[in-house]
């Protein structure tokens, strides 16, 4: 009988995890606190290679997943282009991977509405208790439950998500809903740099997952500083005066927030860039936290994705980096015949790695934080452009099923 994967969160680092466990002769399956259809959280993601080589690995395609950008751009008040940089990236969504991934998983393998609530570990099995009382039995318990991942809580409560300062507010735009006068930006990746303040804003695929022009959506990210103790309890209150603690549900957020933010957009950005705020219905915001887990294997219990390593998204390599911890963790069980060794070996590369991503995070959001003195936009423009190489996933090495002993990242520009 196959040995079972019980993956705890059906976003993208447990359907990577699912589909990879499987190619390697498990039988995965995932369970989803949220009951509806996850595809509508359509927000925009910087792509990496290891991404596409990963969706290829499961046999799915991976052409066309996202708009490429050949240019990254700072533009000032007045919409001037101030700065100017050849690049090369895909910008693409999370639903475009979400979809593809979920429907190619028979409909058995992904339980949707299921809480977890508690693991419960013996000497020859793990299982997880649900919030409805069920219960699934293993041989492997997968946390790919996010950053306030319970599995986490259960074992390692100590790690906790650090703030970084700042929150994200986030607005998109369809390309055919805007004038004709917006197509240059469609192609570039660009900047707005208040004091202390940062607005990337990049193409995307449209509602319907065009990629081609006319068809694609301009997605914007907004880092602007917030007090944890003052600011960020201010936006998370809604119009009825409850606070929802660091996170508040985007039509809960006040009118007057949105206005302000809109007032802001007007007096301070780029024109095309503000409008695209201003065009926003619903903008809403995420506080920007970050996470390192000093362990990720417990007996019988392991972490990925966002559960494992939250690095600021500056670094834009979350939804890889979940991709990429899923296949170690596949190929280090197909490696090692014992789940001890398989799990100790995953610990070992997916943990440099998840630090160095963090690092790397933090010192690009210095700027945003206080921490650093303001930096120079082309410097900024080039880290947030670079292309991050996992050596590992990519190495011919790796292919033969031999790991490198550990996990090297490299980042590079083209
Ligand atoms: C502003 C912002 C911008 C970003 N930009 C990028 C980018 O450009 N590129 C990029 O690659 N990444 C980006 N990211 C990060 C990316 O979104 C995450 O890293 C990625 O989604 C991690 O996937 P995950 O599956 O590990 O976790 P998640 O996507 O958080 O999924 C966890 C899942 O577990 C489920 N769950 C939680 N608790 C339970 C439970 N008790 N029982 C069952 N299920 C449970 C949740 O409902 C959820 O579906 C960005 C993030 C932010 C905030």
């Amino acid at each position: 009988m196959k040995p079972r994967a019980l993956v705890i969160g059906g976003s993208l680092g447990g359907l990577f995890a699912a589909h990879l466990l499987r190619s390697v002769g498990w039988d995965a399956v995932v369970f989803e606190r949220i009951a509806e259809d996850l595809a509508s959280r359509g927000v925009g993601i910087g792509t990496h290679n290891a991404l596409a080589e990963l969706m290829q690995r499961i046999g799915l395609p991976s052409g066309e997943m996202g708009v490429e950008v050949r240019s990254s751009i700072c533009l000032d008040r007045t919409g001037r282009i101030a700065q100017e940089m050849p690049i090369s990236r895909i910008m693409s969504s999370w639903s475009s991977y979400y979809r593809p991934l979920r429907e190619a998983l028979p409909e058995d393998c992904y339980h949707a509405g299921k809480s977890l609530v508690r693991i419960e570990q013996g000497a020859n099995g793990v299982a997880a208790v649900f919030a409805d009382g069920s219960r699934a039995e293993g041989d492997l318990v997968v946390g790919a439950d996010g950053i306030r991942s319970g599995v986490r809580a259960q074992l390692l409560p100590a790690a906790q998500p650090a703030y970084a300062g700042y929150v994200a507010w986030r607005a998109v735009a369809e390309e055919a809903e805007l004038p004709e006068s917006f197509r240059p930006i469609f192609d570039c990746y660009s900047f707005c740099l208040p004091e202390r303040e940062m607005v990337l804003s990049y193409p995307v695929p449209g509602r319907d997952g065009g990629t081609r022009p006319g068809r694609r959506g301009y997605n914007v990210v907004w880092y602007r500083p917030a007090a944890f103790a003052t600011e960020l309890p201010r936006l998370c209150t809604d119009a009825s005066g409850r606070c929802h603690g660091v996170a508040i549900p985007p039509p809960l957020i006040r009118a007057d927030v949105v206005a302000a933010l809109r007032d802001v957009a007007r007096a301070q950005l780029a024109p095309a860039i503000a409008e695209i705020v201003l065009r926003t219905q619903q903008p809403f915001f995420q506080a920007i936290f970050d996470l390192e887990s000093p362990r990720l294997a417990f007996g019988r219990v392991v972490l990925l994705g966002d559960a494992a390593f939250v690095a600021r998204p500056h670094v834009g390599a979350g939804v890889t980096k979940a991709a990429v911890d899923a296949a170690a963790l596949a190929d280090a069980l197909a490696a090692e015949s014992g789940l001890d060794a398989a799990l100790a070996r995953y610990e070992r590369l997916q943990r440099g790695l998840g630090s160095a991503i963090v690092a790397r995070g933090r010192r690009l959001g210095a700027y945003l934080d206080g921490s650093a003195p303001t930096r120079d936009p082309h410097e900024l423009m080039r880290e947030h452009s670079a292309k991050i190489k996992f050596t590992h996933t990519t190495s011919a090495g790796q292919r033969s099923g031999q790991l490198r002993p550990d996990t090297r990242i490299d980042y590079y520009y083209d």
